[in-house]
């Protein structure tokens, strides 16, 4: 969970737990993917109460948004999305579905549970994830908080059977290349992986969500020789999505054997998380 509803009328923004994990006018709840491969190989999409499909849309490439695609998902932000009508004027709607994934049609009764199609990255997202709205008649209704009272310490009554952690960023991922690869190719798994003894560099990457000005970044990059690089970063601002990588230009062939890469996020000098991932050359 990455983005949640924007309880604030004014022009900031706060989500349910009175903390900045939204934006201004946001009206859902984003699930990313921890692990960018899961795009391609394809994670459902399913539906959260029994109901009849009175939209839907196929069709849109999947694409991370830039401001040059104003035009053209311009009234279609929620790209490949269905809206689900439920009793009592309840209403959910699923956006930025993977293009050719929607597997229901308009009029279709659906069960809770039953897949609708895939997460993807169509209309206005800034990253692979589903967009989850939910509203009773024109009311958005955050499913953390459905009564629209904040609950800054923490406790809940929700509307979902298990309620998702709420966890104030993170790190997602880890990853290597032989580059410092694009933003945009993390976020879609597709940065180039294989390295070998004559890679020209040896990289490695980090993902993560919510980091805030202040936060610690330690990264360290170890393999049969020792200390490839290491390196501890200071934040310099809020991020909803988070990118750093740190490594070294090939001098002469690398080694064969193992090598570790290790990721520690530390805010106000507490470990939010730690990755590790471990990769060979051969
Ligand atoms: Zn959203």
């Amino acid at each position: 969970m990455q983005q949640y509803v924007d309880h604030d009328p004014s022009p900031k923004a706060s989500d349910f737990s009175c903390s900045f994990l939204t934006y201004d006018g946001h009206k859902g709840t984003d699930f990313g993917l921890r692990d960018p491969a899961l795009l391609d190989r394809g994670v459902f999409v399913v539906a959260a109460a029994a109901g009849r499909v009175v939209a839907r849309r196929d069709g849109v490439i999947d694409k991370i948004y830039t401001a040059e695609d104003a035009e053209r998902v311009d009234k279609i932000e929620c790209g490949n999305g269905v809206v689900i009508q439920h009793d009592n004027g309840w209403q959910t709607q699923y956006c930025h579905m993977k293009q050719g994934s929607v597997t229901v049609t308009k009029g279709q009764i659906v069960a809770q549970g039953d897949p609708l199609g895939q997460v993807g990255v169509s209309g206005k997202a800034a990253f692979p994830h589903l967009h989850l709205s939910v509203r009773q008649g024109n009311r958005v209704v955050d499913p953390y908080a459905p009564n629209g009272r904040l609950s800054c310490d923490g406790d809940l009554e929700t509307l979902w059977d298990l309620t998702p952690a709420y966890q104030q960023g993170d790190l997602l991922y880890i990853g290597f290349s032989d580059r410092v690869p694009e933003f945009d190719d993390v976020k879609m798994g597709t940065v180039p992986q294989e390295l070998t003894p004559q890679s020209p560099a040896l990289v490695m990457y980090v993902h993560g969500f919510g980091t805030q000005k202040g936060d610690q970044l330690e990264l360290e990059f170890t393999g049969p020789a020792g200390t490839i690089a290491q390196q501890t970063i200071t934040l310099p601002k809020d991020q909803a999505q988070m990118m750093r990588a740190i490594g070294r230009n090939r001098k002469a062939d690398w080694p064969r054997g193992s090598y570790t890469a290790t990721a520690r996020l530390i805010r106000n000098g507490v470990e939010i998380q730690l990755l590790q991932k471990d990769m060979r050359i051969d």
